[in-house]
């Protein structure tokens, strides 16, 4: 038998002599009642971009789609197979989320490559090159100029991807017309790793800002004075 990872099941014991007989009733609930979480995730795949962690989030709070540079692709009923489509219907025709969030994270690689695609693919597939394409128009509108680092060109594409990711998840009828009808709400968020700053977007000019966010220590200060 293949060895499975020691790092995971030591992980796997920590987690269930800690947090899970701490949350053993929340389980055992979500168990019994099936989940209902609040929101839909829309994150990268990257490895420091997790949500629940992020977020802070226990079991059945959020519905988590990650896919390379959190992308959401168009409506495109043609048959073929559509990870990120199939979780958001899911999510929205049979768990009823009323919060969708496209989160998106600085030195992302996926923007990496669709700001500067490699040379050759990194398999025949080219599942990445094909994947990415789905940025490629909207890639070559950030300006490729000397005054412009490649740090702020990525950061850019980072932000704009995710309201190009937001325009396409409205090409979803569910979507579009759950909003319209108030009864969901569609959200962009940004999150910088190097500093676990979080940006999200303002739905009304698109710019991404700092949320104002009660840090622990701010409440334990005003606790105690
Ligand atoms: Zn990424």
């Amino acid at each position: 038998m293949t060895e499975f990872p020691a790092s995971l099941l030591n992980g796997y014991a920590d987690f269930m002599s800690g947090r899970y007989i701490e949350e053993r009733e929340r389980y055992q609930t979500l168990a019994e009642t099936g989940q209902k979480p609040h929101t839909l995730m829309i994150a990268c795949c990257d490895s420091r971009s997790a949500p629940e962690t992020i977020f802070n989030c226990g079991p059945g709070e959020l519905f988590v789609v990650r896919n390379v540079a959190n992308l959401v692709p168009p409506y495109e009923p043609d048959g073929q197979y559509h990870a990120t489509s199939a979780a958001l219907e899911y999510a929205v025709q049979v768990l009823k989320i009323r919060d969708i969030v496209v989160m998106g994270h600085g030195r992302c690689g996926g923007i990496q490559a669709a700001l500067d695609p490699l040379d050759q693919p990194l398999s025949p597939g080219d599942f990445i090159g094909k994947w990415m394409g789905m940025l490629r128009s909207t890639a070559d509108q950030i300006p490729s100029t000397d005054i412009m680092t490649q740090a702020e060109r990525q950061t850019a594409l980072e932000r704009v991807s995710i309201r190009n990711s937001i325009a396409n998840l409205r090409t979803f009828p569910c979507v579009r017309i759950l909003e319209e009808k108030g009864s969901m709400r569609v959200h962009g968020a940004w999150f910088d790793i190097s500093a676990g700053e979080l940006w999200i977007m303002d739905s009304v000019t698109g710019d991404f800002v700092r949320p104002k966010v009660t840090a622990p220590e701010q409440t334990m200060a005003k606790a105690a004075s």
